[in-house]
């Protein structure tokens, strides 16, 4: 049986850093570096789900645009439709849907509301954890 989400949230906690549509990408670009993260949600009116913002993204909006690019809504560079999942989703349907999709960054919503966001990182120190716990118990197994 695969870790759940909520078990990863409880451990690291359920804040989110978010900004508007309205944010430029340069300052949504600075608020990943100065955060040390590597997505952003965008929420819209309400505080639902907008959109999600990747360092991805600022690579491809200055490839297209040039440095115009960075005085740009941040709406106009995000990915609108946003893959989600809730606290009962495992750790492997997580790795699953990343690998699958080829993203890095899942949001976890409770009752419509962003409850917590999931990263690649977080899946692989998961799987690292798990995968230490088995060895355990199999060298606990052949001593005896
Ligand atoms: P990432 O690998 O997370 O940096 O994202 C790669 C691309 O996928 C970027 O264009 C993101 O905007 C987009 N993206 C990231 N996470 C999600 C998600 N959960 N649902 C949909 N698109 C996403």
């Amino acid at each position: 049986m695969s870790v759940s989400v909520k078990s990863i949230l409880d451990q690291k906690g359920r804040d989110v850093v978010t900004t508007g549509p309205n944010a430029s990408v340069g300052e949504t670009a600075r608020l990943l570096h100065e955060r040390k993260i590597g997505a952003v949600v965008i929420v819209g009116v309400e505080g639902k789900i907008a959109g999600i913002f990747s360092e991805r993204d600022v690579v491809s909006a200055v490839a297209k645009h040039g440095p115009a690019a960075l005085d740009m809504p941040v709406a106009t560079a995000m990915t609108s439709t946003v893959h989600r999942c809730s606290e009962d989703h495992t750790v492997n349907q997580l790795m699953e849907m990343m690998s699958s999709r080829r993203f890095r960054h899942v949001p976890v919503e409770k009752d419509g509301k962003l409850a917590g966001m999931i990263s690649i990182g977080d899946v692989v120190k998961s799987r690292i954890r798990e995968i230490e716990q088995e060895a355990e118990h199999i060298k606990a197994y052949i001593a005896g």
